[in-house]
């Protein structure tokens, strides 16, 4: 028989590496950053036409490459950063296979120009699936500039297997974000379609978690920071009360790389205790320096793994570590002498002792909470020794019901912002506008994953006209929406129709309602929540009542009612506080 084995064309090779590599727009853009990073780059730019499908362009001020090294850049397994087998176990650069460049050059219409300082030229290469076009020089400034166009143009199955636009752009800005919050030093620029997405000046880890995810990040953020001789943690964890029903916010970097890890992550969580409930889950941006030799990170390139020599040290320092930066700002009341003993023994031993359990106090402060429901039900429901005269005066159901009504602590309204109502061991403060944002992001949740909310049709259906941008974002949500008890139709054009309004929304016009909601949503939108999510929570937003309204008794106790039957009363979907409770003797200990 005849030989049958041949070498697969480099071409094809690199193409079948590229199916490992590059999944996605955002794979593209991990390794292009990482790449710009490794060359030292302290500013980047990332410009982006749908969503990465037709260009991805990457822009560097980094060393750049020579006219030799620019070309060997695009062959399999070419790298600059491995040159002997030993030098895998010290690896500090972000890649170092040598794969990316040869695999996106498979797979796309691919331009590079470089320029090294020393050179008053570069290089320009054009490679369209594999096969060089152009190598010439060229006038460039000094570091490195990579397009990428059309992606996966002679891999149609690949293409057809890409999301939605808006669902590849979340995942690159994902990408993003995992490297922009680690290196905040550098300063990154990121445009989508002629809009600036992000501009991210060099700052502090701080700012930069202030500045990817909002101001309101800033006082909810406590830093971590501990060292032993093996390794250290710096960064942030979000206060209880910052926590997110999503996961999205966690971001876990071992060595500024970041990684996946549901056991790291679990000890991170457990050290909150029941400061959170279950259904929420912490913020944090965290940084754990390991000796490389400690850790294999020779794992698959596109998945965020790691393997730990010693998992559990690691898992007990950095539980230890989240446990110290909770208590030290009182967060969790007065940490307690054991824990603080404890988090010692670890410092000391490395952290093998076992059954570390969170201080006892984190434990009151939510029993406080849970029984402050129970409190102001029976405050509202059953009448104290001093109402007697009304409730023996009671002789029917209905005469009952007036007496229990007459009998109630009133709440009442202080500079039309706050209502104060009393319970037996005090009285509870509300923020109206924060309690309603609750009330309504719970009840639109509901209605999103399981009914149909109430409709009010309107007299004269009414058209609106809105520029492309609004009218996109808004056919993109008009099955929500009608969900939710509105009735509207696309009518083309840029117009829709509205038919009707969710009943319990304010008598406002439907036009101004929807113009607030998607002010609101395109402020508040989070890309990694999805669009039900962004619109329960931009919706309670728009059609809340605003602080500076007056309100009836009858609508403050709605609030009150609806509040404390709410899952999560005590912050907005923001994580503001939206109910305080005052115990009396903590106002009589005011007087003293
Ligand atoms: P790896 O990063 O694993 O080495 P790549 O295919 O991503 O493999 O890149 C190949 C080589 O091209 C790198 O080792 C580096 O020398 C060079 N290179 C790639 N991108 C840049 C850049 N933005 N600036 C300077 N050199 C680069
Ligand atoms: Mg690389």
């Amino acid at each position: 028989m005849a030989d049958i084995i041949q070498l697969l064309p480099e071409s094809i090779a690199n193409q079948i590496a590229a199916g490992e590599v590059i999944q996605r727009p955002a794979s593209v853009i991990k390794e292009l950053l990482e790449n710009s990073i490794d060359a030292g780059s302290t500013e980047i730019e990332i410009i982006l036409k749908d969503s990465g499908k037709s260009l991805i362009q990457i822009v560097d001020n980094g060393k750049g490459m020579s006219e030799t090294d620019a070309r060997m850049s695009f062959e399999r397994h070419a790298t600059s950063k491995i040159r002997v087998a030993a030098d895998l176990f010290k690896i500090n650069t972000m890649g170092f296979r040598g794969e990316a460049l040869a695999s996106i050059a498979s797979i796309a219409h691919v331009e590079l120009k470089t320029r090294t300082e020393d050179k008053d030229v570069g290089t320009r290469i054009v490679i369209n699936g594999s096969a060089v076009q152009t190598q010439e020089i060229c006038q460039t400034p000094k570091g490195t500039s990579i397009s990428v166009k059309n992606l996966f143009f002679n891999v149609p199955a690949r293409r057809n297997f890409l999301k939605t636009d808006a669902t590849e752009l979340s995942k690159i800005l994902e990408e993003f974000k995992r490297i922009a919050l680690i290196k905040p030093e550098i300063f990154f620029k990121v445009h989508h379609n002629g809009v600036e997405l992000y501009y991210l000046p060099s700052s502090n880890i701080r700012q930069r978690v202030v500045s990817i995810f909002g101001k309101k990040y800033n006082e909810k953020l406590l830093p971590v920071q501990e060292e032993t001789d093996a390794f250290s943690v710096q960064g942030f964890v979000g206060q209880a009360d910052a926590a997110k029903k999503s996961r999205g916010e966690q971001y876990l970097f071992v060595n500024e790389r970041f990684i996946k890890s549901n056991y790291l992550n679990h000890a991170i969580r457990l050290a909150y205790g029941d400061l959170l409930t279950k259904d929420v889950h912490p913020f944090y941006v965290l940084n754990l320096n390991i000796e490389p030799s400690q850790i294999d990170i020779n794992v698959h390139p596109t998945k965020h793994e790691i393997k730990f020599q010693e998992e559990r040290i690691v898992y007990n320092f950095l539980n230890v570590a989240i446990k110290h930066a909770l208590g030290k700002y009182s967060l969790r009341p007065m940490i307690d002498f054991e824990s603080e003993r404890e988090f010692e023994n670890v410092h000391s031993s490395m952290g093998v002792s076992s059954g570390m359990d969170y201080p006892k106090a984190g434990r009151k402060e939510i029993d406080k909470w849970s029984s402050l429901y129970e409190e102001i039900k029976e405050n509202q429901m059953s009448p104290s020794t001093d109402d007697k005269v009304y409730t023996s005066a009671a002789t029917d159901e209905g005469s009952l019901h007036n007496s229990l009504d007459k009998i109630r602590s009133k709440p009442f309204q202080i500079h039309n912002k706050y209502i104060v109502h009393q319970i037996k061991s005090g009285f509870v403060l509300i923020h109206q506008c924060y309690a309603h944002e609750r009330i309504l992001y719970e009840q639109y949740n509901n209605q999103l994953s399981e009914g149909q909310g109430n409709s009010q049709k309107l007299l004269f259906p009414i058209t609106i006209n809105y520029t492309p941008e609004r009218y996109t974002l808004l056919v993109n949500m008009v099955d929500e929406l009608n969900h939710l008890g509105y009735e509207i139709e696309n009518f083309g054009d840029n117009s829709i129709i509205v038919h009707a309004t969710p009943a319990e929304l304010e008598e406002d016009s439907a036009e101004d309602t929807l113009e607030r909601f998607l002010n609101a949503y395109q402020e508040n939108i989070e890309f990694q929540l999805g669009v039900a999510e962004n619109l329960a929570r931009s919706l309670a937003k728009s059609t809340a009542i605003k602080k500076g309204r007056r309100m009836t008794e009858e609508e403050m106790q709605t609030i009150i009612d609806k509040l404390f039957a709410c899952k999560n009363p005590y912050v907005n979907p923001d994580g503001k506080k939206s109910v305080i409770t005052y115990e009396i003797s903590e106002i009589e200990n005011l007087f003293k």
